[in-house]
């Protein structure tokens, strides 16, 4: 499998990025809010420094498909149009693959029948497939998403894939034909229900009868192969514009997902109808962290709506909503304002999920404070579970306001959940000392690989925090100027890490702390690092000003005053140790001499190139001019 290309493989199902000469993400493999899943080009394979996950394209799609080595093969090699050579395989992984892979390959011949019903014979086209076109929709489409349709008469398609030579007892386990023998489809369009890379999972039936007593969907039962909570409809034709455009659609239906895409709209997906799980959550987080849900209905249908979608909050996702014209759905106003006019129309009518639920359930309670009351409470817990401390205080001015409440109220009403959250999280035995302790609930975990510590500049950003918390910059307090600069810096040292999230935690609290708090603090290494600091005032480290030639004349001025600037060092200083790093591997490749590394020396060079605009642009805003290092 040489020509399967480690970031072409992995890129398909997880969202990567560069840093360094590697691509980083998020791990398909744990949760995390922060990238630590590696992947090296250059060695073709990937590492998770968080759960340790690791190796090569096999290994990934294996993991991440559930296939087994043969399917993981089958799967790269269909990706890239190679042959696949046989191998070695024990008598057991031979009758698992064999059981898996008779499920799909049933499916797939049932897919293929129910297709070939809907456009080749008479009655699948008088009823199905004029079904479609009535519903507008054109033949690519209808190929794109395989749709079909199952004759009406009683056991077509099961004969027909026993006399294939396919085993009843598997059919019957698929749902694809009933207890008696009879196709379970029967007289129904299809849809077809696809894994991320293109397996067929199961199916959808929409019956085109007008009686009532006939479910208007039936759909397959859950598999060895098929998991309901776990895949949403769509996601093998949309993944990529989803990561395309860094959002995705949600919508309930499978209409909605095929109509949308015909509009040119091709990054949305389906839960199909039912509560939307972590695991629906997770996948499309893989993708993109932003969500956009579109409604059609009702205002009390939205509202019990709106109370399911706490867990993509959860998940840390930005999650806004749509609420679609009382008499449209995605379906029929995409084919009225067309692809262009539904974007401008989601663009212009989209609410962040809070604020929306806040609006609906004050507009309802008409000023009764019982009800307010309870409003309150169901508010907070969406806050609560928000995993970003800076975003949920956010949430908590804003939300104060609209109810007009004292944010203190929310503020504590937040943490008090917090707390019981953190409590819930603790072995039995922990329980008791923490809630009579004043120390942090969850200890940050120690990591246990090595850093690049960028120690001297992000010394000197917590000694601004230490130095500065009554101090204010531009009517904004200092402490909240600072963790607003750093929302996008990762601290890698880890002491200096937790002092940032102790400051973080307080100013979710509506507490700027000072310096006291840390001189008398019960973490130790907390305590030393603030009397270290506090003891050597104003002294910027030695080598700020020799490594970014920064002419230092008044050091308490540049800690005062120039937070931003101090930021933008640190910033300014990760980025040249990328640089540098790049620049390494590519001497290391030059001297190595071998004319395969071509590519990645291209590859560095370009990405040297990019650093170093990110170095004039942080320069420039530093007023810094940077020496080049020589190492
Ligand atoms: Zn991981």
């Amino acid at each position: 499998m040489d020509a399967a290309r480690i970031d072409e493989v992995v890129g398909d199902f997880v969202r990567l990025k560069k840093r360094g000469v590697n691509l980083i993400g998020l791990c398909p493999f744990h949760d995390e809010k922060t990238p630590s899943f590696n992947v090296s080009v250059a060695r073709g394979i990937y590492k998770c420094f968080g759960c340790g996950k690791g190796g090569n394209s096999v290994s990934f799609v294996m993991e991440h498909e559930h296939f087994t080595y043969r399917e993981a093969l089958v799967y790269l090699a269909n990706k890239y149009n190679i042959e696949v050579e046989e191998t070695e395989r024990t008598d057991e992984e031979l009758q698992e693959e064999t059981r898996k892979e008779s499920l799909y390959i049933i499916n797939a011949f049932a897919q293929q029948f129910f297709q070939e019903q809907l456009l080749q014979t008479e009655e699948g086209t008088s009823i199905g497939l004029s079904y479609f076109e009535e519903r507008g929709l054109t033949r690519d489409t209808i190929d794109k998403f395989k749709l079909g349709y199952c004759p009406a008469e009683g056991e077509v398609f099961t004969q027909t894939a026993i006399q294939a030579g396919y085993k009843l007892e598997l059919l019957q386990q698929l749902g694809l034909s009933n207890q008696y023998g009879k196709d379970f489809f029967r007289g129904r369009v299809l849809f077809t229900i696809h894994n991320v890379s293109g397996k067929v999972l199961g199916f959808g039936g929409r019956t085109l009868s007008a009686d009532k007593k006939i479910p208007k969907y039936v759909n397959s039962p859950e598999t060895e192969i098929y998991f309901k909570s776990k895949i949403v409809y769509g996601i093998h034709q949309a993944r990529k514009a989803i990561v395309q455009q860094d959002s995705c659609f949600l919508v309930e239906g499978y209409m909605d997902v095929i109509s949308l895409h015909q509009g040119g709209i091709e990054n949305v997906v389906a839960s199909s109808g039912t509560a939307l799980t972590q695991e629906q959550v997770r996948l499309i987080k893989r993708y993109t962290q932003h969500v956009v849900i579109l409604y059609d209905g009702d205002a009390a249908g939205v509202k019990a709506a709106l109370r399911g979608l706490d867990i993509a909050l959860e998940e840390g996702l930005n999650v806004k909503v749509v609420l679609l014209p009382a008499e449209d759905d995605p379906d029929t106003l995409v084919q009225k304002l067309g692809g262009e006019g539904f974007r401008k129309y989601v663009e212009e009518n989209r609410k962040d999920l809070i604020h929306l639920k806040t609006d609906l359930f004050l507009s309802e309670a008409k000023g009764d404070p019982v009800k307010i009351a309870a409003i309150i409470k169901d508010i907070v817990a969406s806050i609560a579970k928000i995993p970003d401390s800076i975003t949920r205080s956010l949430y908590v001015k804003q939300t104060a306001k609209m109810l007009e409440v004292e944010e203190q109220l929310l503020i504590s009403e937040t943490n008090k959940i917090l707390r019981k959250g953190a409590m819930d999280k603790l072995p039995p035995q922990d329980k008791a000392s923490a809630e009579t302790s004043d120390t942090p609930v969850i200890q940050r975990e120690q990591n246990n690989f090595t850093f690049h510590f960028d120690e001297p500049q992000e010394r000197d950003i917590i000694r601004l925090l230490l130095d500065n918390s009554a101090y204010e910059v531009e009517g904004e307090n200092a402490i909240a100027r600072i963790l607003r600069n750093l929302s996008d810096v990762e601290i890698d040292h880890p002491v200096y890490a937790r002092m940032v999230e102790a400051y973080k935690t307080g100013f979710e609290q509506g507490i700027f702390l000072p310096q006291s708090h840390f001189m008398h603090h019960d973490d130790i290494e907390l305590r030393q690092l603030a009397i270290d600091l506090l003891q050597t005032p104003y002294e910027l480290s030695d080598n700020w000003g020799k490594m970014h030639d920064v002419p230092i004349t008044d050091k308490q001025f540049l800690v005062r005053k120039d937070i931003v600037k101090s930021i933008s060092l640190l910033k300014l200083k990760k980025i040249l140790r990328m640089k540098s790093d790049v620049e390494a591997r590519m001497k290391e490749l030059q001297d190595a001499n071998d004319p395969s590394t071509l590519d990645e020396i291209i590859m560095c060079i370009k990405e040297s190139m990019q650093l170093q605009q990110f170095i004039q642009k942080l320069s420039a805003d530093t007023g810094t001019i940077v020496l080049p290092v020589i190492r």
